[in-house]
Parts: structure tokens; C-alpha cells; sequence
């Protein structure tokens, strides 16, 4: 595969090695105290500084660590002997405002950023403002069609709460530099990702890899982009792109709680469902649930090999969605259930994504949960289920 798909980070094991400032930030003691959505003022002393925060307490543990999340979207996790000062405020929670919050990411991301706004994405860009308008309208698109499609299927969304952040960089260098302390050694593979942490999706402006800018050395419209990368080779990285703002969106409607344990297969069999992308409707999106080529490809082949409990081993743990030698048949094989759930068991799959909405933060589950949860929605019977799944597969042309 030549582009990698990038969400960090899924899980709180991942959290706690990767993602977490400081590195060091489960909240041990997980008993959950009632926390209302009031804001507070939270300082943390952390390497040396102090850290001022201003946000909601998701989680607070009973050894008084906490899950926080800032008026920016971020969600930190302090420990009880960082936290210097915590002062609770009458006001509920609100986002910060455009221009402070505008300010703020210019202070993160350096001068040269501009803003696009849409209804509801900020963009954050310095590459051309022609490829900031592309993908504010593709973003608002997707936007709308991911609503209508699960609300039409009984899903309730809500609107987001915080305003959906895209950065657009202008090449891999700069991209680089801001991906490098979340995605690591993995960062030259991954074209774009959504953080989990920091609630962003972080890409490079497409048009500007060496043989597309070769060819078009100036954008100079949202259409040019489409034309663009309408040519061979442009749908595989507009399909990374949707891939990655359908995690943002999943986490901001209510569907899934960034802090909950939401099983990869999914949130990225979902993800997946999404990306088949539709450049040519400037209106909609009609292509959404295509069958994704690659992707079946990818799971045809993986038939030839399937073990018998390849069902179960996908539902109760992220292993094989983690680990690079299973990877690809994993994502394969995660796209192709969630396929067949959302067209074959379209009122059990919605009643399982309203089961996973309602899971509390940071509540890791057990595998034997994680499959009893599925067996709740689906049927006891896995491997009639199992049967049918692969029957449907095959038939599809
Ligand atoms: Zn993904």
C-alpha cells in the first residue's frame, strides 16, 4: 500500500506510550466522581513550567488525577502532584472564541498560517488559499453527507462541540516537523491523520508532491484541485484525506468519546466505508458506501488464508489492526464487516454504535466484553454469522 492511514492514537495503552504530553498519564484509580460541565481553571507543573489550562474535567479519579478537555478541543490528562492549582468557574463550557482561538494556533503553528473558515471547520493553511477553499468544501460536504446518511439509518448525531480544526501544510517538510512528535519514525509514510489528543487533522497540500507539482506548478482554483487530482493516482490520497476527517467526525457527533475504548475495526471499517471520494459532485455525495475496490481486493486475498476464527480475533482485540505483518489484512477485513453489518444488519449496526456512544471514558474492555457486546447486537451466533458474511462477500461484483 502506498499511503498509510494515521489515526493516533486509539486506544489508552497507545495514550499512555505515545500521545500524552509528558508521556506518563493513565489515571489509575478509575472511579468515576460526578463531574459536571462546568469550566475550570486547571495549572500543572510539567517539566518545569507551569502548563495553564482552561477547558472541562471529563474524568476526575479518585486520587484527584484528571481527564481535562481545553477550549481548543485538546484533551490533557494531569496527574495529581502535577496539578498546582484548580479553580472551578460558574460559567458551562464554551469553546474559545474565533479570533482568540485563531490567535492561539498561529502562537502553535507559526506566523505564516492563514484561516479559512467554513460552517463548521476552521482551516489552518499556509499553501494556497485555492487548496484551503478546496478542502473546506470537500470537509463541509462530507460534513453534511455523514449526517444525513446515519440520521436517514436511526443514528442520532449532535453537532460538534468544538470547532472541527483541519492544518494544511504547504509540503512534507513543514508536515513534517508538526507530525514528527505524534506519529514518530512513522511520519514519512502517513499523508494525513487525526489526532485523538489534540482533535486535528493534519495533512499536506496534495497538489504539491513532486509529480503532481511538476505538472501543475500553480493552482489557481478549487476546481483546478479537482482536476487535478482527478487524474490517476489522486483518488488513493483524496481517500486518505476523507479517511481521516470521517475519525473526526465520528468523534465529534457523538458517535464515538475519543476517551472511550471504541474497537479499531470499527471506527476504521467506518472510516473506510466513507472514502471512496466523489470529486465530480460539487453538490453531494453520492458515492458513499461504494464498494471500495481496494479494499475487497485486499479481502479477497486474504480468503485464501482466513482462519476459521478470523471473526473473532478482529472483534475482540485491535491487535491485528496494530501490528504492521497483519495490517493490511486486518483493515482489509475490517471494511469488508463493516460492509456487510451496515448493509445487511442496518438496525443492529445502529443500535451497536449507540451501545459504544454510551461507553465511559477511559474504560478499557476486556476481549470477552468486546465480543459480548458485538453478540448483543448481532446474534449469539457468531459463526452463522461468520457464514453469512462471507457468502455476501463473494457475491459481491
Ligand atoms: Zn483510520
Amino acid at each position: 500500500m502506498a499511503y498509510n492511514f494515521g489515526m493516533v492514537s486509539p486506544n489508552v495503552t497507545y495514550w499512555k506510550n505515545r500521545m500524552w504530553p509528558c508521556g506518563v498519564v493513565l489515571l489509575t484509580a478509575l472511579f468515576w466522581l460526578n463531574v459536571c460541565a462546568a469550566m475550570e481553571q486547571v495549572t500543572l507543573s510539567r517539566d518545569g513550567k507551569n502548563v495553564h489550562l482552561s477547558g472541562k474535567v471529563l474524568v476526575e479519579a479518585q486520587d484527584g488525577g484528571v481527564l481535562l478537555m481545553d477550549r481548543e478541543g485538546v484533551l490533557w490528562t494531569a496527574q495529581p502532584d502535577e496539578i498546582v492549582k484548580r479553580i472551578a468557574d460558574d460559567q458551562p463550557f464554551a469553546p474559545l472564541g474565533s479570533d482568540v482561538l485563531k490567535a492561539s494556533l498561529l502562537q502553535q503553528l507559526g506566523g505564516d498560517f492563514r484561516f479559512h473558515q467554513t460552517a463548521h471547520y476552521l482551516i489552518a493553511y499556509n499553501t494556497s488559499q485555492a487548496y484551503a477553499e478546496w478542502c473546506g468544501s470537500l470537509y463541509e460536504r462530507l460534513y453534511r453527507a455523514f449526517h444525513n446518511y446515519w440520521e436517514k439509518r436511526g443514528v442520532t448525531l449532535v453537532e460538534s462541540e468544538v470547532p472541527l480544526i483541519a492544518l494544511v501544510f504547504d509540503g512534507k517538510v513543514s508536515y513534517g516537523k508538526y507530525a514528527r512528535t505524534e506519529l514518530g519514525e512513522t511520519t514519512s509514510s502517513v499523508i494525513g491523520y487525526y489526532s485523538l489528543r489534540t482533535n486535528r487533522v493534519a495533512m499536506y497540500d496534495l497538489t504539491r508532491t513532486d509529480s503532481l507539482r511538476e505538472r501543475n506548478p500553480r493552482i489557481s482554483s478549487a476546481a483546478h484541485v479537482n482536476r487535478i487530482l482527478s487524474q490517476p493516482g489522486g483518488e488513493r490520497t483524496v481517500a486518505t484525506i476523507i479517511h481521516e476527517a470521517t475519525h473526526q467526525l465520528a468523534y465529534n457527533c457523538g458517535m464515538h468519546d475519543r476517551s472511550a475504548s471504541i474497537p479499531l475495526w470499527l471506527s476504521e471499517g467506518m472510516a473506510i466505508y466513507f472514502e471512496t471520494p466523489d470529486l465530480k459532485s460539487s453538490s453531494g455525495w453520492r458515492r458513499i458506501g461504494s464498494i471500495n475496490r481496494v479494499r475487497l481486493a485486499g479481502f479477497r486475498q486474504y480468503l485464501r488464508t482466513r482462519p476459521a476464527d478470523s471473526l473473532l480475533t478482529l472483534l475482540a482485540s485491535d491487535l491485528r489492526l496494530r501490528q504492521t505483518r497483519t495490517a493490511a489484512d486486518g483493515y482489509a477485513e475490517a471494511w469488508a464487516l463493516s460492509y456487510y453489518l451496515i448493509n445487511r444488519h442496518q438496525k443492529a449496526y445502529a443500535k451497536y454504535i449507540q451501545t459504544l456512544a454510551a461507553k465511559k471514558p477511559l474504560q478499557v474492555d476486556t476481549p470477552e466484553e468486546r465480543v459480548a457486546e458485538f453478540q448483543a447486537a448481532f446474534g449469539e451466533d457468531l459463526q452463522k454469522l461468520d457464514q453469512d458474511f462471507l457468502r455476501y462477500m463473494q457475491r459481491l461484483r
